[in-house]
């Protein structure tokens, strides 16, 4: 962990996009900018853009930058292993992928009780130490979506991990479902450093209503995503906060405020309080956009874009319907069969087809 230069990581789930594929041009010049400005820790998945993210960190940052200036993180995914024996190989492929011999960090991810219990019947812990002894991991931690008292349970029972990664955000900080409060609460008791995913959950802490904006930039401190990924920042114990930048522009504005980070003010700290009150007064969907669910759809619904529609809705005033139709152009909520793998996949636990039932009865009738 020492070798962790600063308190902010690129997340490399959302790059920037030529078409279908990752638009290296951009993400090499991101990455160089990056790691000029003095940070150096990136994170991945093998399922973040359907495994061209891990390629993508080959070509534009293993393969042109030295092992020694970058921590890469990646992850065990669910997906990608049904049995003991195939942990290894899949970590090999990941290896490839990136172009490392080592990762620095290797997280279980998305753990929840229902995953970790399939994680223990896999041995995917012990794998992963046995993976640390050959020098092939750095560090074992885990990446975590449920209650706290989930949270408490598998840190009791492996205290090997070193690192938690948590959704931690200003709106999501008293959330019954996601429990961000609480969970940072046990990371700290049982003294594990954190690592902060969605700070500006998914985007909408960025683009949204114009009373909430008019009162951060009213407070005059910077953009949006200066304030959550700084109000993530400044609690006691975030050892990184992830922001999954896709283009130079968001790169440049969250550099300009993470370089010298400082926490929020009291009176920034004023400011949020107020936006956290018109957030919770819309009653938004809690859809991050991971599009963890979309995969096993057997009906192709694009669940998370269904779900942006009606939260987009509420966000903004002028919002149109055309815009539900142009974005669910090959599928429609009312396509839904009902089988339910979606909900299985998402680690916000949203009652999915019921969502998609109301959307269809908004936008379709
Ligand atoms: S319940 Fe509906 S949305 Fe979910 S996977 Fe099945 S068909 Fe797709
Ligand atoms: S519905 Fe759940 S799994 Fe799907 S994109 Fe939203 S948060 Fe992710």
């Amino acid at each position: 962990m020492e070798r962790v230069k600063k308190n902010f990581g690129f997340g490399c789930m959302r790059l920037p996009m030529n078409g279908e594929n990752v638009d290296t041009k951009e993400f090499s010049a991101m990455v160089d900018t990056f790691l000029e400005a003095g940070f150096n820790y990136f994170d991945t998945a093998h399922g973040y853009l359907e495994g061209k993210s891990e390629l993508a960190l080959k070509e534009c940052l293993t393969s042109r930058h030295p092992r020694e200036s970058y921590i890469l993180t990646n992850k065990l995914s669910t997906p990608f292993f049904k049995s003991q024996e195939d942990i290894r190989p899949f970590f090999e492929s990941q290896l490839q992928a990136c172009g490392v011999d080592y990762f620095d960090f290797y997280l279980m991810h998305a753990q929840s009780a229902k995953r970790f219990e399939n994680y223990k019947k896999c041995r995917a812990y012990e794998t992963a130490l046995e993976l640390k002894k050959e020098g092939k991991i750095r560090h074992m931690g885990i990446s975590f979506h449920d209650k706290a008292a989930v949270l408490e349970q598998i840190l009791k029972e492996y205290p090997q991990i070193e690192v938690v990664q948590i959704q931690f955000n200003y709106v999501d900080y008293e959330d019954p479902v996601v429990e961000a409060r609480k969970c940072y609460e046990i990371c700290r008791k049982y003294k594990k450093p954190i690592i902060v995913m969605e700070p500006v959950r998914g985007g909408s802490l960025v683009n949204f209503r114009q009373e909430a904006l008019d009162i951060l930039e009213e407070d005059g401190s910077g953009s949006p995503a200066s304030y959550a990924i700084r109000y993530a920042a400044g609690f006691e114990g975030m050892f990184m906060v992830l922001s999954g930048m896709s283009n130079m522009e968001q790169m440049n504005d969250n550099i300009s405020f993470m370089k010298g980070f400082q926490p929020l003010t009291e009176k920034e700290m004023g400011a949020i309080q107020k936006v956290q009150g018109i957030f919770k007064s819309l009653n938004l969907i809690p859809c991050t956009g991971c599009e963890y669910c979309v995969a096993g759809c057997p009906k192709a619904i694009q669940i998370p874009s269904v779900f942006k529609c009606m939260n987009n809705q509420k966000i903004y005033q002028n919002w149109s319907v055309e815009r539900y139709h142009e974005a669910t152009k090959e599928s429609k909520a009312s396509d839904c069969i009902k089988c339910g793998k979606c909900e299985e996949a998402c680690p916000q636990h949203l009652k999915i087809r019921d969502l998609l039932s109301a959307a269809a009865y908004k936008f379709e009738n």
